[in-house]
């Protein structure tokens, strides 16, 4: 979860100084190759050039290596000895049901026990996370849509930590499942419909009601799910 750090990082100390300033081009570099590829603007499996990178963005090469190897790490882009970069290929329908059958198996049980666990820090934590998504800033249709699909990874994440059992947890942040899912259209319903459900699954950590919460969230993830299936139409 790098990236997730880092731009967690970032949020949390908005005027860190001179580190900021020295990360800030490849961060630039990463947020600009990200958003491509969360939008499809760079298709799964197409060939990603140094070269057209560095003419596009207007920067040297070190920090699209440097982006590209971040992105490498997250399961994005795929380096190949001799032959070069290229981004990942789309999920499988095969992957897509083992990935919402192992969602389903997790996540709305974690979901009860941190609802057991809720207290107001960690609720406010969920809150702002889930308040991040609906904020509709910005022009840029790209750059909302991958940042929503980070959003919804760090908003999942945090659930699964307040959940306290670190297995479930990086066996799912392993799976970098929400870059894949959200790889598989670029489409406005999907972040629309998901913001309502996000708001079920605040509302029984609220009341601290662990069966509601198990609730809210198989109901995300069924629906989630059936959202992104026509994408293998
Ligand atoms: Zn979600």
């Amino acid at each position: 979860m790098q990236a997730t750090n880092a731009s967690r990082a970032r949020e949390a100390d908005p005027a860190s100084g001179r580190i900021q300033r020295s990360n800030s081009l490849v961060e630039d570099v990463y947020e600009a190759i990200f958003a491509q590829l969360m939008s499809l603007k760079i298709a799964p499996g197409s060939r990603i050039t140094v070269d057209s990178l560095v003419k596009e963005l207007e920067v040297s090469h070190t920090p699209i290596r440097e982006a590209l190897g971040r992105l490498e790490g997250e399961g994005l882009v795929l380096k190949t000895h001799l032959i070069g970069y290229r981004a990942a290929p789309q999920i499988t329908r095969r992957r897509f049901d083992e990935l919402y059958e192992l969602r389903l198996l997790l996540e709305p049980h974690a979901a009860a026990k941190a609802a057991a666990l809720m207290d107001e820090t960690k609720l406010a934590v969920l809150e702002e996370s889930a308040g991040g998504m609906a904020r509709r800033e910005g022009k840029d249709e790209r750059l909302r849509y991958s940042n929503f699909a980070r959003q919804d990874a760090i908003f999942h994440d945090r659930i699964m930590e307040f959940a306290n059992n670190d297995l479930v947890r990086e066996t799912l942040a392993f799976q970098h499942t929400h870059f894949h899912i959200f790889r598989l259209m670029f489409h406005s319903r999907v972040t629309e419909e998901a913001l309502d459900e996000h708001q079920a699954i605040l509302a029984a950590f609220a009341a601290c009601d662990p069966a509601a919460a198990e609730q809210a969230m198989r109901r995300h993830i069924e629906h989630s799910r059936d959202r992104l299936l026509p994408a293998f139409d």
